[in-house]
């Protein structure tokens, strides 16, 4: 175990993201993950996430999309799309959000810290740089890679992305970077569809795709013989992680039967992956998650993890 502390940035704006009753993108996600860490978890360093800054934005989204989460003033909740809403307390909900992400790459390229949990909401990995989708208003690990490459210089970032829906904004975003590395792990047929094992962008994508029910042994089994190995080939000198929590047998929403310790496993070998090429630098960043206890436990199985205290 590190004896350093784990920072985890959140806010309590990220609670005011209203989605109405009844929606499965509810504040009461982020209730669990903040109980469950606080509960079960010692060492780590509560922090409030910043603003993001609009220079910050500007870096992956549209002008329009800006405007249209920020700066509605709208005083009752509206609907984007059928699945995403836009409520009073949205925008500083979502800059929060993706403060978070860039506070937190700031912090451990100081060296403050080897790791970084971001437990925000709205998710992000959806949100295309002109519009926002399925749930996710701003795309907040696509702000923090973006300020890696932009104000720390980096030339190579990785994203990985084990949310069971594919990050569809992410990969957009990213499709022509060749500073960024984008591997995912997803359900296929699965909202939004994409994410096909072609579709590899300059080469820079990575794309697996799982079948309804595959379990443990098959998700394990593409991290480990094709997106792990790609990962490691990029050598990335920083990891962000897309940590949805989905794949859980429990979630209402998908149907690949993992277990929390599944996503222990996983985050182990993501740190060994920062330790290895990135001076550990790894920041985590919340997605989705929709069965409260299991998005409680796996949670606690990978912010521990995170902390080096998975055994293999
Ligand atoms: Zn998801």
């Amino acid at each position: 175990m590190d004896a350093q502390p784990l920072p985890v940035f959140t806010h309590a704006a990220c609670f005011a993201h209203d989605t109405g009753p009844g929606h499965v993108e509810s504040p009461a996600r982020l209730g669990a993950v903040v109980t469950a860490l606080r509960d079960h978890v010692s060492g780590l360093e509560w922090l409030e996430a910043p603003r993001a800054t609009r220079g910050q934005l500007l870096r992956v989204h549209e002008p329009l999309l800006l405007h249209a989460v920020l700066e509605g003033g709208i005083d009752q909740p509206m609907q984007l799309d059928p699945d995403t809403v836009l409520s009073p307390g949205s925008a500083e909900a979502a800059l929060r959000a993706a403060g978070a992400v860039v506070a937190a790459v700031d912090m451990v390229m100081a060296g403050a810290g080897h790791a970084a949990f971001c437990a925000v909401r709205p998710p992000g990995h959806h949100a295309t740089a002109a519009h926002a989708m399925g749930f996710c208003l701003l795309n907040n690990i696509a702000v923090g890679a973006a300020h890696a490459l932009e104000r720390h210089g980096l030339a190579r970032v990785a994203v990985v992305d084990f949310d069971i829906h594919h990050g569809n904004g992410t990969q957009a975003i990213f499709a022509a970077e060749p500073r960024v590395l984008y591997a995912s792990a997803h359900e296929m047929p699965l909202f939004p569809g994409t994410g096909l094992p072609r579709d590899r962008g300059i080469g820079n994508l990575h794309n697996a795709a799982l079948r309804p029910g595959s379990g443990s042994a098959r998700f394990r089994e593409a991290w480990r013989e094709r997106l792990l190995p790609a990962l490691d080939g990029f050598e990335p000198q920083l990891v962000l992680v897309s940590a949805g929590f989905d794949g859980h047998r429990a979630d209402p929403l998908a149907n690949i039967e993992l277990e929390a310790d599944d996503f222990a496993w996983l985050t182990a070998e993501l740190v060994e992956l920062a330790a290895r090429h990135a001076d550990r630098r790894l920041v985590s960043v919340l997605e989705g998650g929709y069965d409260l206890p299991a998005l409680g436990e796996c949670s606690v199985a990978h912010v521990r993890a995170l902390q080096g205290g998975h055994a293999r």
